[in-house]
């Protein structure tokens, strides 16, 4: 061929990192614990598992395509009107929607620099352009989230708590963000780990939504509810908001198994209940069992931890992974959050967390 015309991708496209997963073997291992990806230790409510085989019988038919039956679920659970619900494939499909509907070339969208890389790939994705504001002492800064808004400013995602530093922002923080955000700037709350927090001065941001035009509060099934794999989020939104991401979204965006297993996990409150304790429980354990070794933590309300580690003497991020790989614990790196010499665990099953504080030690002997 003479010439190399070929189809390029718009402006921004090849900008993107692709997302990385966790990790889910280790080469060598007899045995893997995938304390990777903040996956529910407890899987899902068995409840979920029975409406799952129970909608295997309608496979040849499309699913309701506004998932009637899964935003009456949730409605009912966090007392909402459904109408101002909308469910997704994953909440992941929803930031990119609303990048998507919000953001024009050339636009700018707001995260902060410890913030879900997903936030940056879906604005360059819309051919807009990320905007990073540094965070203090490792949470988001809303002065500085204020200070960097400009006439082009169409969106803000803000994790609450962030993923991977599990610090969060209380809830009149959050008040204040929006606030000082001009109307037309919409204010995208991430709320994915909304069910783990115990702290008074914290909200998903259910409030927000309701007494403003320009907040959203997006959740996820991922987390709490142990059912990563079916891909089911939804967020709360103001009328004007699911209208105009109606209209962008797929027709039938969420499947008939994430549907039924959706609307049969969020009614188990016992299982939700269950999976919260457990987290409290191993959260504080795994905390004071780091802090022990010498490895400093930062203060999650998570259902994961970001362990950082001695600047020099061996005993680096990088050395931690393949010490830790080759027991069979998979850890997540977080290079790309800006973190070369930390680790993010998830809270795993009694067995996990015990085994790789166990093994942490060794390495910190070794
Ligand atoms: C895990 C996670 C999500 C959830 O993604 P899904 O697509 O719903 O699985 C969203 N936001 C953050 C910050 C997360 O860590």
């Amino acid at each position: 061929m003479s010439t190399s015309v070929r189809p390029e991708p718009k402006p921004g496209v090849m900008d993107i990192a692709a997302y990385v997963p966790g990790r889910e073997s280790a080469p060598g291992a007899v045995k893997v614990w995938k304390l990777s990806s903040n996956e529910s230790p407890l899987g899902p409510s068995p409840k979920a598992l029975e409406a799952i085989s129970h909608a295997t019988d309608h496979l040849a038919l499309y699913p309701d395509g506004s998932a009637t039956k899964l935003r009456g679920a949730i409605a009912e659970a966090h007392g909402l009107n459904p109408a101002n619900i909308l469910c997704s494939n994953g909440s992941d499909e929803l930031l990119g929607l609303l990048a998507q509907t919000y953001v024009r070339p050339g636009d700018e969208g707001i995260f902060t620099e410890h913030g879900f890389l997903v936030y940056r790939i879906q604005i360059l994705a819309a051919g807009g352009k990320p905007v990073v504001v540094k965070e203090t002492d490792e949470r988001a800064d809303v002065d500085a989230i204020l200070a960097a808004v400009t006439p082009r400013t169409r969106i803000v995602f803000l994790a609450n708590p962030n993923n991977p530093t599990g610090t969060y922002l209380p809830v009149d923080e959050v008040r204040r963000l929006q606030a000082g955000l001009p109307k037309d700037v919409l204010l995208v709350l991430d709320a994915a780990y909304a069910e783990y927090v115990r702290r008074n001065d914290y909200e998903a941001g259910i409030e927000l939504v309701s007494s403003s035009d320009n907040v959203v509060m997006t959740r996820t099934f991922s987390k709490i509810h142990g059912l990563a794999a079916m891909r089911i989020g939804w967020m709360y939104a103001p009328a004007h908001v699911i209208d105009a991401v109606n209209r962008v979204r797929g027709p039938f965006n969420v499947n008939a198994l994430a549907i039924e297993a959706g609307a049969a996990a969020i009614r188990d409150k016992a299982h939700v209940q269950k999976a919260v304790e457990h987290n409290e429980k191993w959260l504080s354990w795994l905390t004071h069992e780091l802090s022990k070794l010498g490895l400093r933590v930062t203060p999650s309300v998570g259902n994961f931890l970001l362990i950082h580690f001695p600047e020099n003497g061996g005993k680096s991020a990088e050395d931690a992974d393949v010490f830790l790989g080759a027991r069979g614990y998979v850890l997540r790196r977080v290079v790309p959050y800006g973190y070369p010499n930390a680790l993010r665990l998830s809270v795993g099953t009694e067995e996990a967390n015990r085994g790789v504080i166990a093994a942490l030690a060794e390495f910190m002997e070794s």
